[in-house]
């Protein structure tokens, strides 16, 4: 029998190198679910000896910690940024400067050039330390609670490693991992992220570290430094780097001339849309750290290095006409209808022009040739206009002033970018999103109606708002496209079970700008009931835990109108739940705080639904899946094989339905 502390030592470096294989050198040496088992098998003995706590423990990727404010912290050695090149000329102008104040011959380390956002990780003993952003290359933001959950970043180093030493890297966000945080993002009838540079970078700044360690970001290191460090090259620190457990890019190649150094841009300015990241260009490093000491740094710059940036792919097409887009908020997009073309490997037949600013900046005119370029972002952009193909009769763009869809003056907002729509309640795409997030799955879930049949219903008049539709009938929907008899039955029953849904969810559903899922349950939680949110003040308000100004003007903002109080009011009339039900409220404890419980299988006394109630109301949080982090299980008859074995193999217990009862009495 093995110690306890040498079997936590174990695990944790069984689990550090698993986590290694698959996070730095892409290959996998476990199955996700022994991972588990091992996993949580190391939090339980962790557990039962806090006495062995490690904060670089694998157990502490998954994030947990909630930083307020980010602290600022100098740096001890700054963050430079880089000169930028764009021509063999550029590069040649370049090496002749450098040749004039170092001997010798001169060999350059090509790297990729990653577009993400940068990192400084300070390492003692081996030991992740600190990561802080680059802020003004003086001082940045400590974002280490973030940073360790990124998988690839490694906690403990391996191999003869300095005492004391900072790395620098790029953080970013995969292809794969961002359009998959977009199509979830989209179906929650969230606004999608625009790149995922931009994302990566903000993702550093969440509060939830938790949430940060959802995201799939990945950590790519390409400077050592510190005085400690023993090497004489670029290339040999990056070697280094990658032995003592970083995650290093395998791209780099030395070069011993500038027709080298181009070689190495030609070809990943080809093959870089292969990468699974973005890549802006290439960095090219004077590889001997001799010569480059002795080459210092610019005001701003190492003279050392040069950024060559790769063209971004550009056509030029003819601008066709330009639309206006209104989405559910309110918010005006403007779009640009091209001549079809093909960029960089699609057909391009739109292109977002972002606000009016953006079209008065570049004074863009229907019947214009204008450049299109394809960065990070998804839908391309214009980003000039060829003024020599100008047409002589060409006007200036007169931006609308009116809504497109319902002809409402449009309104602009001091500070913001976009034009909106104010008609909240007579605006088409607005009166139809609404209704259509009213009904999604997550907030009141309506079985039997979809998107399109909301536009239908609205489109021939049948309803305005979401609380006219519970006062359809079978007869008004039968003649509708697409339905029959069964279809409308279904859509009136699924309309009327709505009302069971609790207050929270009706919150949520209302569609009140800034008011999320989570933000909804904070505000049913704190007051309860809708008439004393629609009674708070923003002073209220932003007292409440989480609620910031933004929100608060928002709340306050939509009980302020009588429109928005008569709708409810009918809501109310219907049965729809505003406010806590008396059964919630009543026997709410604390008694299961913090654990996370499956319900599985049937049961004799309760109902399914109303154990799981039951295990909310006494603040605990039912979860659907077995996983290392499940508490118990609650399980009834006829337990399912394949969970029963999960849970055996995750050593997690089965509680029956008798012992969870008394348990919460
Ligand atoms: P810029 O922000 O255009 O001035 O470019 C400088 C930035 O490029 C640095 O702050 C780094 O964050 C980033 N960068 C990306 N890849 C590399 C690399 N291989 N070597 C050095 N810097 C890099
Ligand atoms: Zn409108």
């Amino acid at each position: 029998m093995i110690n306890p502390k040498e079997h936590i030592l174990k695990l944790r470096k069984e689990l550090r190198d698993h986590n290694y294989s698959y996070y730095v050198l892409d290959r996998a040496t476990i199955s996700d679910f022994e991972f588990d088992i091992k996993l949580k098998e190391l939090q339980d003995l962790e557990a039962k000896h806090p006495e062995f706590f490690d904060p670089n423990s694998p157990t502490q990727r998954v994030g947990g910690a909630v930083t307020k404010n980010f602290e600022t912290i100098q740096h001890e050695h700054r963050m430079y940024s880089l000169d930028n090149s764009y021509s063999k000329e550029d590069l040649q102008d370049w090496e002749t400067r450098i040749k004039k104040l170092v001997d010798g011959d001169i060999q350059y380390t090509c790297e990729l050039k990653y577009d993400g956002a940068s990192i400084s990780l300070t390492y003692e003993n081996g030991l992740l330390t600190k990561a802080v952003t680059r802020g003004d290359g003086f001082q940045g933001d400590d974002v280490t609670a973030n940073v360790k959950t990124i998988k690839s970043v490694p906690l403990q180093l391996k191999g003869d490693y300095p005492i004391k030493f900072d790395i620098r890297g790029e953080i970013v966000l995969p292809f794969e991992g961002f359009n998959k945080m977009n199509e979830e993002r989209i179906e929650a009838g969230e606004e999608p992220y625009r790149n995922p540079r931009n994302t990566a970078s903000g993702s550093l700044k969440l509060q939830d570290s938790a949430e940060v360690a959802k995201r799939p970001l990945e950590c790519l290191l390409y400077n050592l430094t510190g005085p400690e460090i023993k090497v004489s090259s670029q290339f040999e620190s990056l070697e280094k780097a990658r032995a003592w457990g970083f995650k290093v890019p395998d791209a780099a190649k030395l070069a011993g001339s500038i027709d080298e150094v181009l070689k190495f841009v030609d070809y990943w300015e080809n093959r870089r849309h292969d990468l699974p990241y973005e890549t802006d260009g290439v960095v090219i490093k004077v590889n001997n750290l001799q010569q480059q000491e002795e080459l210092g740094y610019t005001a701003k710059a190492p003279r050392w290095a040069m950024a060559y940036k790769f063209k971004a792919e550009q056509v030029s097409t003819k601008l066709n006409s330009i639309t206006y887009q209104v989405g559910r908020t309110g918010a005006i997009t403007p779009v640009a209808n091209l001549e079809p073309v093909e960029l960089a490997g699609t057909t391009v037949k739109r292109a977002s022009l972002h606000n009016a600013d953006q079209i008065e900046k570049l004074d863009i005119r229907v019947g214009d040739e204008v450049f299109v370029e394809k960065g990070g972002e998804i839908i391309p952009k214009i980003i000039a206009v060829d003024i020599n193909k100008r047409p002589v009769d060409s006007v200036e763009t007169q931006y609308i002033t009116l809504c497109p869809q319902c002809e409402t003056e449009l309104v602009r907002q001091e500070g913001e970018a976009q034009h909106y729509c104010p008609n909240y309640n007579g605006c088409n795409p607005q009166v139809i999103g609404r209704i259509q997030h009213y009904i999604s799955r997550k907030a009141m879930d309506i079985d039997g109606l979809g998107g399109e049949t909301v536009a239908l219903l609205v489109n021939e008049g049948l309803i305005s708002n979401y609380s006219d539709l519970y006062e359809l009938t079978k007869e008004q929907i039968i003649p509708l496209e697409r339905m029959a008899e069964k279809s409308a039955e279904n859509l009136i029953s699924g309309i009327s079970k709505s009302v069971s849904i609790p207050f929270e969810r009706v919150l949520f559903a209302l569609g009140i700008r800034f008011v999320g899922e989570t933000v909804a349950k904070k505000l049913a939680k704190h007051y309860k009931s809708i008439d004393a949110i629609a009674k708070a003040t923003e002073e209220d308000l932003v007292n409440v835990d989480e609620i910031g100004v933004k929100i608060a003007e928002s709340v306050t903002a939509f009980f302020a109108s009588e429109k928005n109080l008569n709708i409810i009011n009918r809501l109310r009339q219907f049965g729809v739940q505003l406010e806590i039900s008396a059964d919630e409220l009543e026997g709410q404890t604390d008694i299961l705080k913090g654990d996370s419980i499956v319900v599985t299988g049937v049961f004799k006394t309760i109902s399914r639904n109303d154990l799981k109630k039951l295990i909310e109301k006494n603040g605990g949080k039912v979860s659907s899946s077995i996983s290392s982090k499940t508490t118990y299980i609650v399980a009834g008859d006829n337990m399912g094989p394949s969970k029963r074995q999960k849970a055996e193999a995750l050593d997690i217990a089965l509680i029956s339905e008798d012992k969870f009862l008394q348990k919460i009495k």
